[in-house]
Formats: C-alpha cells, structure tokens, sequence
C-alpha cells in the first residue's frame, strides 16, 4: 500500500534521525594532520609492482618498503599517452600538471611550470636532486629544467644554472663541460656562482667531505653512470651524504628527490637480472631514508615509480630467489603505480589517485598553500 509505505519511510527517518546523538553528528574527521618539515622524495624509475615482487623475492624476502604502513597508488597516464613517459611522469610529480610525454617541466602547451624544487627553493628550503643516470636525464630534469624536449640535454644544463639548488649528484658532466651547442663551460660557471664543484674523474664521492657553507655538484659520470653490476655503488651513500649536508643547509628544511634510474632500463632491454639488482640497490636508498626519518620524526618519506616498465611479470615455474621473469613489451605500461609514504602527513598519500596528486599532496603535507595562480617563470 502506497500509503503505508509512505508512512513507514517517515518512520524510518524519524527513527535514523533519533539514532544520531548531537555528540556523534560533528566527528569532525582528523585533518589536523601533522605538516612535515622536510620531503624526501624517491623515485624508481619504471619501478611498479611486479618490479617491487621481483626484487622483494630475489632478496630473500625482505626489503625495506616493508617498513611503510602507508600505501596507496597513482594513476600515471600522461595528457597525451595513457602509457605516460618519464618526462611527463616526472613533470606530474614536480609541478601537478598532466602534460604530454617528452616534456620536462612545461604544461601541455609547453609554458613552463614551476616545479617543488624551485617553488620550496625560492621559499629557503635547502633542495636537492640525486640520479644513477645523468643528472639532465628526465626525471631529475623536469625537477629544475623547462625544455620542450627531454632530448634538449645541454639546454635543460644551462636551465640549471637558473636555479639556485643546493646540491646535484649524477652523471652527465660531459653536457655541461664539453657542449656543442655553445662554448659555455658551465662547469666553471657554476664554480663562479659559488659552487664546489667536482667529479669521478677527480676524486671519488665518499672522500669528499665539502663544507655546507657553499652549495655542491658531484658529477659521478661524463655520461650515465654504471649499472650497479658494473661497479656502481654511490646512490645508497650520496643519498645519506645529501640529507645530511641538506639538513645542515637550512633551517627552513629541505627537498630531495633520488631517482633509481635504471630499474627503467632492465624493463626496456628486457634484462630481468638488471632490474632486479637495480631494484634492491634502491631499496638500500629506501633504508637511508628511512632510518633518518625514524631519528628526525620531521621528514615525510615517499617512495614511488613513474610507471611500470616491459610489462614484467613473475611467470609460473618461480621459486624464491629463482624467478622465472617475462615481459610483454620494451616499452612501459599503464598499471597503476604504487606510493609508499612515512612520517609526518603520510596518511594523505594512501587511497588512489592522480600522478599529479602527488605533488599537491606533498604541498599539503608541507603546510604550503597555493596563494599563486599562475606559475610562469
Ligand atoms: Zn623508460
């Protein structure tokens, strides 16, 4: 009967209604979250989930991305692709915009973005961008660089020189010493804008003890580094070396970003042995982190990848530490990326969301308010 029913539905709300005690109607939900003070940003550049298992069970069953309790996942299709690059993937993270793949630091109409890096820089925080391939290569480029194409390796060098960052350590010293573009040397000129400059050639990252009065470049390569197998081993130290001249460069607090830069390379050449070691060398970067951030109780910790690479899978017939590896293109995939996040503001990263989320979410966990509008630099 219609007008029964009528009746009942008034009932029930009657009813719904008296259950809701005024104390319990308010529950205002926590958004007094924590800010941090300083962001430790790390990427594994084509590190998805497969790649995280396939280094997980090649490690005898541990890694350090055991210790976060936060997780969630980001979407990483670019504006153009759904299958994003590393560049668009990266400008996600630094500037919060979708952009086309091959773009560092520029929105989809190739404006330049401003980045975290520069944003957080220009506020007097102490800033610094790590790599285990060249230090112009996308990912630490769309950090600090504006170029059009990720390709345009001498430009985003001099793009550098634009920004007063404290501290970069990768490869790539050849794009700022030996340049065809131009006879710049800009290995001198950042000498003269008062950096400590020097190289691999010249003497080996773990002698060097620079003072923190002068911001500091470390070249680790003439063009990308070694992989871990060949002999590469300064990500882990040039990661906790960072954070300590980083901490002892303002009071403000600091930003540094470390890329796994080769974990990506093992899924282009379809090398299951590179990635994985390339994975677990990263996770020794994770454990740097971490173990700082457990003492300094400030520090947010992200850890993250771009996007999946070669389409890695863990094939029946795998047993631990003996896995059977296969994958499905050269290329990257659009599976969802995971993000790993401890310390102050961590429980804003968990749930699933947009690449570019990161970024705001890392502003958010900074305290830091968009007041700015538009961000052309
Ligand atoms: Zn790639």
């Amino acid at each position: 009967m219609p007008y029964r029913l009528f009746l009942g539905t008034i009932l029930l709300i009657f009813i719904l209604q008296a259950c809701k005690s005024p104390e319990k109607i308010v529950a205002p939900a926590s958004n007094e979250l924590r800010p941090a003070k300083n962001i430790i940003l790390l990427i594994g550049d084509g590190m998805g989930l497969p790649q995280i298992s396939a280094a997980l069970y090649s490690n005898n069953n541990k890694l350090n991305l055991e210790q976060f309790s936060i997780i969630g996942f980001h979407k990483p299709y670019s504006s153009s692709d759904l299958i994003t690059d590393s560049a668009a993937g990266a400008t996600a993270f630094a500037c919060g915009v979708k952009t086309y793949n091959g773009s560092i630091g520029m929105t989809q109409d190739t404006v330049p973005c401003t980045t975290i890096l520069e944003e957080l820089e220009s506020r007097g925080y102490a800033t610094g961008l790590i790599a285990s391939s060249t230090i112009v290569h996308a990912t630490p480029a769309s950090f600090i660089a504006h170029q059009p194409l990720r390709v345009f390796y001498e430009a985003i060098a001099a793009d550098i020189l634009n920004v007063d960052v404290d501290l970069l350590i990768g490869g790539g010293k050849r794009y700022f010493e030996r340049r065809e573009d131009d006879e710049r040397d800009l290995y001198e000129e950042l000498r003269q804008k008062g950096y400590i400059v020097s190289d691999y050639y010249k003497e080996e990252l773990k002698d060097i003890n620079p003072t923190t009065k002068r911001p500091f470049v470390y070249f680790t390569a003439d063009k990308h580094p070694l992989t871990h197998a060949a002999g590469r081993d300064y990500l882990p130290g040039a990661t906790s070396f960072a954070i300590s001249f980083l901490e002892r460069r303002s009071d403000q607090g600091f930003f540094l970003m470390v890329e796994g830069s080769q974990i990506d390379w093992g899924g282009h050449s379809n090398d299951g042995g590179l990635l994985v070691e390339e994975a677990i060398d990263f996770d020794q970067v994770v454990g740097e982190a971490l173990r700082y951030a457990k003492r300094d109780g400030e520090t947010l910790v992200l850890v993250t990848g771009d996007h999946e690479s070669g389409g890695l899978a863990i094939n029946p017939g795998s047993q631990m530490n003996k896995l059977q590896l296969a994958f499905t293109t050269n290329g990257h995939t659009a599976a969802m990326v995971p993000v790993f996040a401890y310390g102050p503001s961590a429980e804003l990263f968990s749930g699933i969301y947009e690449n570019t989320e990161v970024h705001n979410k890392m502003k958010l966990a900074l305290g830091i308010h968009d007041e700015t509008t538009s961000s052309s630099k």
